[in-house]
């Protein structure tokens, strides 16, 4: 039930129109630390409702007395624009029966436009590089923001957006941040964490929770694909096991593990999306 938290009436009424009815995991662990102020690191994927256990706190924390407004209080930020479109809708949807406005600042949109929105707005969501060109024109006023969030913040790292989204947060005046990201990352990511957060509850909700008690998770590093292509051969030489799924992240290297595999006389199918419907379905079958 979404009413055990703390949320102003007219977020709940949101809520229920939006038939949104049991809290998702994420959203039961960081909706009540968010609403207390606390800053947030969040493992969590997309589809688990990570968008709501950010948007329903961020909204709750503008409620209130209305007032002028003059300057952005949330700031939202995500590695693409699309990412930055939906997360739009989702605010909008949240903030339906309340004052809240807020607006998208990406690239390809007109610089001068979104110069002037921005001062008649509660909360700004968009990517890093855009951002910091406002920033640096003068035009990006943040030193009231008291909340800000960086959703796919291992992506954004991916996409060299590092440098301008620390520089964004410098700019905020003080304020809660909320910190989401998909995997645990790397050292970039944890030098950003220790960066921007200040005490932060670590919440894990990936699918390392979700696994059973007896499975064996573990990272193995690799120098090049010859090498990981070795460990995948001493793997299934030396591991135990009935039937073994390999995943690899491009269809290329799936055939070329799948060609590597057969000629080693290992007992093999592949799917990806191009292979035709009758190989996908003999690949399940087989399985
Ligand atoms: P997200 O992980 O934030 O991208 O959310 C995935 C989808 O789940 C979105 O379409 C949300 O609107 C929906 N969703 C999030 N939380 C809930 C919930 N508690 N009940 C039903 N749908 C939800």
């Amino acid at each position: 039930m979404f009413a055990q938290f703390a949320l102003h009436e007219r977020l709940l009424k949101a809520v229920a129109e939006l038939k949104f009815t049991e809290p998702t995991p994420v959203q039961l662990a960081a909706i009540p630390p968010a609403l207390e102020g606390r800053d947030l690191r969040v493992v969590a994927q997309t589809g688990s409702g990570k968008t709501a256990a950010f948007v329903l706190p961020l909204l709750n924390r503008l409620m209130g007395p209305a007032r002028p407004r003059a300057d952005i209080r949330a700031l939202i930020l995500l590695p693409t624009r699309e990412l930055a479109q939906q997360t739009l809708k989702e605010v909008e949807r949240f903030a339906q029966f309340t004052f809240i406005k807020a607006a998208l600042v990406t690239g390809g949109e007109d610089f001068k436009v979104q110069a002037a929105m921005m001062r008649k707005i509660d909360i700004l969501i968009g990517t890093p590089g855009r951002l910091i060109e406002h920033a640096n024109a003068g035009n990006l006023p943040l030193e009231e923001v008291e909340v800000l969030v960086f959703d796919e913040a291992d992506r954004m790292l991916d996409m060299g957006f590092a440098e301008d989204a620390q520089r964004l947060a410098e700019a905020c005046g003080p304020h809660q941040t909320l910190l989401f990201s998909a995997t645990t990352g790397g050292n970039g990511l944890r030098e950003m964490v220790a960066k921007v957060l200040k005490d932060p509850q670590h919440l894990m909700l990936n699918s390392v929770s979700q696994l059973n008690e007896g499975t064996r998770q573990q990272i193995i590093t690799a120098d090049h694909n010859y090498h990981k292509e070795q460990l995948v051969d001493w793997l299934l030489a030396n591991e135990t096991y009935d039937k073994a799924i390999v995943f690899t992240n491009t269809r290329v290297q799936a055939d070329r593990l799948y060609g590597k595999l057969v000629a080693a006389g290992v007992k093999t199918f592949v799917l990806h999306g191009e292979k035709d419907h009758k190989d996908r379905k003999l690949a399940i079958d087989r399985l």
